[in-house]
């Protein structure tokens, strides 16, 4: 059936993103955990309308490396999006991760990728914060961009650039896979390094991007790893999937039979699982004992 708001029991709140909130709620009916993302919304009677009908294919994206989607509805002028809870979070808040467990991280999200491909659905909002992982050791992708009303709708409050973005769409060329492919790269290296390579240690980049970043985006050499920390087949996947020139990137074939990715499809989840739980017992851990600062350099020992 429709889920409504009466329906949920709002439990806490797992992050703020550009547009809205999101928060863990309680299913009364069902008795299932979701994660539930209100944004606020100026948008018509036809306007909503529409999202909705646009909002339903999301019933019919039926794949492991994919979130859930149970429904949404409309509130005064918010809109809630209702989707399956990941209790690993997103990857933007866990620092460096180690490679053989980003390997299998960015094997799901490929195969997620080409998931959405198949359906002629573009993601359009590739980045570390929208890949999702929990303590089964999957990894989704979320946010991606299916109801072309709700992109117009949130656009005409927040502007519509991002630090993410291929150097041809930040010049406001034409945008396809292949820009996709550079946002799969970025957010690699940045999984790899544990911060955005385009800034400096420390700082995440915002949503208003400054237009020195964009500028160094489009002009500058794109950044790589280096080989004393990463192997040769994470660095090569990295600086193809960066190249300037949007056609010299790999299409999904070769992506697929990228070596890195070759390596690491393995149906190793439980590799992505162990790392999750013991990051996850880690912050719990600091939590309770705050001052205790020793815990924190073992982290980057996994
Ligand atoms: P932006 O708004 O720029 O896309 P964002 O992706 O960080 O940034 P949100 O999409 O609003 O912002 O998400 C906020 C945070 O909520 C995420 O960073 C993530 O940690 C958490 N989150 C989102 N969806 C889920 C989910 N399904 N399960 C668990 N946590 C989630
Ligand atoms: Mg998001």
């Amino acid at each position: 059936g429709q889920i409504t708001r009466q329906d949920l029991q709002y439990l806490e709140i797992l992050g703020h993103g550009n547009g809205g909130t999101v928060y863990r709620t309680f299913h009364q009916p069902s008795k299932v955990i979701m994660a539930v993302k209100v944004i606020a919304l100026d948008a018509t009677q036809e306007e909503q309308r529409q999202i909705m009908a646009e909002l339903d294919i999301l019933h019919k994206c039926d794949s492991s490396y994919i979130i859930g989607f149970y429904g949404a509805f409309f509130a005064e002028n918010r809109i809630s999006i209702c989707a399956e809870y990941m209790d690993g979070g997103s990857l933007d808040g866990y620092g460096a991760i180690p490679e053989p467990v980003l390997g299998r991280i960015i094997v799901g999200v490929v195969k997620g990728l080409n998931y959405l491909w198949s359906l002629k659905i573009m993601h359009r909002d590739i980045k570390p914060s929208n890949v999702l992982v929990n303590t089964q050791g999957c990894v989704k992708l979320c946010d991606f961009g299916v109801s072309v009303q709700l992109l117009t709708s949130l656009t005409k409050t927040f502007i519509g650039t991002n630090a993410y973005m291929a150097p041809e769409r930040i010049l406001g060329g034409e945008y396809g896979i292949h820009s996709e492919i550079w946002s799969l790269g970025l957010s690699t290296l940045e999984m790899a390094l544990g911060r955005f390579p385009y800034l400096p240690e420390g700082s995440k980049p915002s949503s208003l991007v400054p237009f020195e970043l964009l500028q160094c985006i489009v002009n500058e050499k794109p950044p790589t790893l280096s080989l004393e920390h990463f192997s040769p087949s994470l660095i090569e996947f990295t600086q193809q999937c960066m190249q300037k020139l949007p056609k010299a990137r790999p299409g999904i074939t070769a992506l697929l039979q990228h070596p890195f990715l070759l390596h690491y499809d393995d149906g190793g989840e439980e590799v992505i699982a162990v790392w999750v739980r013991r990051l996850l017992e880690q912050m719990r851990i600091m939590q309770r004992f705050p001052s205790d600062t020793s815990l924190a350099s073992t982290s980057s020992s996994v």
